[in-house]
């Protein structure tokens, strides 16, 4: 194990900075105060000058698709090669999906994620499961995962109709179980009926190309299942996680939900924050279908700033990716039909980089908000604080030395996702990682890897997440309906026999 002193740095959590060392021993953070003496031995410790950078908690990107089999083909970065991009980009933890196939047990899809991930990943990562069906096994299998394996949160997809799809029933029923056994119910909100009637419509009106996708899934269709989610959780006293929000009108719904007091996260990706749905119009088919995910990204160009505004205003709580990298070669099995365009772009690699470009660089939030957004919040909701998305005693040493005044430009000449498109590519940012620390190890300086595969672990998280849960369990203590005490109705009835 390493042992790190670092010098002279601003460091910043969510809720404060100060200029103080910080030194690492164990892959834990040890000490934080100004001007710490090294202990003994001093050659054995790295000593890293931070003077006039920032030091941060490593970030959380709680939405990747690593190596994820879907739609006929398979997601080009593995867990090698996208937890590497992640800590390139400061990102120090992942949280992936274990998505089971309709009918088949959500325990052995988590076991197959670990399978594939644990030999692989260069940091940290925990596993959300996806609930696709519903059945009494499914129901139990989501206690046991709770319990013994760690997860403690759900994601259920309201589009992919006959694949992944799960209707309100079904919705009702995982949300119940969800706060049964404390976890956080995610969704994919989109309503897959009506793009599964607009895509026919499209498809017959001969546009066959990528703007097709973006028609036949309209924003209205994004809203109108983020309200019915937000309904059918508040209806069962759930915490609600709404993953990819793309669109300002799904985004206003959760801003006017938690407005209402619900206790429902809105996760705005880089994606959306970043560029915008224009790119589906572009002559290029490959550079069209590129730019493919679901949600899509929106024509209209001044959604990546509103949604920026609402990140920085605490509307929207958390910033993923939904890294699931297709290269052109595979996104061409759609090259006659759009619904057939594997669904996925690049993030995870420069998630932050966007976030302070867009939100700090440009005045919205301050380095303590993007802190929250890019770490913290991840780390409370998903019960993984205070040891990570933060830096203090105790916490683990997943850190970030941070150059705000340096600007870098994104390009996949010099990326380092397993694909040769960037949908950033151009974008100049401000905000540069120098230094990334991950389980108390420099990984990665001035361009260098010093990672190997599976040195980062699994994360097990406890059910009932402080943060989330203690409102909910306030509400069910004081907020149930009783009845009315009256005396007994002692008149006459009608009599209903039918003559
Ligand atoms: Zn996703």
């Amino acid at each position: 194990m390493q042992k790190i002193l670092i010098k002279g740095g601003r460091v910043v959590n969510d809720d404060c900075s100060q200029v103080a060392d910080v030194y690492v021993e164990d892959g834990v953070v040890k000490a934080v105060g100004p001007n710490l003496q090294a202990p003994a031995q001093p050659a054995g410790i790295q000593v890293i000058d931070a003077s006039d950078k920032l030091v941060l908690p490593g970030g959380i990107d709680p939405h990747t698709h690593m190596q994820f089999p879907f739609m006929g083909t398979q997601s080009k970065d593995d867990f090698y090669q996208g937890t590497k991009a992640a800590l390139a980009g400061g990102t120090t933890m992942i949280i992936d999906f274990a998505v089971p196939q309709k009918g088949c047990s959500l325990l052995e899809a988590y076991e197959k994620w670990r399978s594939w991930a644990d030999p692989k990943v260069c940091c940290d990562y925990a596993l959300h499961v996806a609930v696709t069906w519903w059945s009494d096994k499914v129901k139990e299998e989501m206690k046991i995962l709770t319990q013994e394996k760690g997860v403690n949160s759900f994601k259920m997809f309201m589009a992919y109709k006959g694949v992944y799809m799960v209707g309100d029933v079904e919705l009702h029923s995982a949300f119940s179980q969800c706060k049964q056994i404390g976890a956080i119910a995610q969704v994919h909100a989109e309503n897959g009926d009506l793009i599964a009637e607009s895509t026919k419509k499209i498809l017959s009106l001969g546009i066959t190309g990528p703007e097709g996708h973006e028609l036949c899934r309209p924003e209205e269709v994004e809203a109108e299942a983020t309200l019915r989610a937000i309904t059918i959780a508040n209806s069962v006293n759930c915490p609600l996680y709404v993953v990819h929000v793309m669109s300002k009108s799904a985004a206003k719904v959760i801003a006017d939900a938690r407005r209402q007091g619900k206790v429902v996260f809105g996760e705005p990706i880089a994606a959306g924050l970043g560029t915008d749905g224009t790119h589906y119009w572009h002559k290029e088919w490959s550079h069209a279908a590129a730019h493919i995910l679901s949600p899509p990204l929106r024509p209209d160009p001044s959604t990546p700033d509103f949604l920026m505004n609402l990140l920085a205003n605490d509307d929207l709580s958390v910033t993923g990716t939904d890294n699931c990298t297709f290269d052109i070669c595979q996104k061409a099995l759609g090259k006659d039909d759009f619904t057939k365009i594997p669904n996925g772009v690049n993030g995870v690699e420069d998630r932050m980089s966007i976030l302070w470009e867009k939100g700090v660089h440009s005045g919205k939030m301050d380095e303590n908000r993007f802190v929250a957004v890019a770490s913290t919040n991840a780390a409370k909701i998903f019960n993984l604080y205070p040891k990570k998305g933060r830096i203090a005693v105790g916490s683990d040493a997943d850190i970030v030395i941070w150059d705000p005044k340096a600007t870098r430009k994104i390009s996949a000449k010099t990326h380092h996702h397993a694909i040769d498109f960037n949908i950033f590519e151009g974008m100049v940012c401000h905000g540069v990682p120098v230094v990334t620390i991950s389980r108390g190890k420099v990984v990665y300086q001035s361009g260098l890897f010093n990672v190997a595969p599976g040195e980062g672990r699994y994360i097990s998280r406890e059910p009932f997440s402080e943060y989330v849960y203690k409102r909910i369990r306030q509400r069910d203590e004081v907020c149930q309906p009783v009845p009315v005490k009256r005396a007994p109705y002692a008149g006459k009835v009608i009599s209903t026999a039918l003559k």
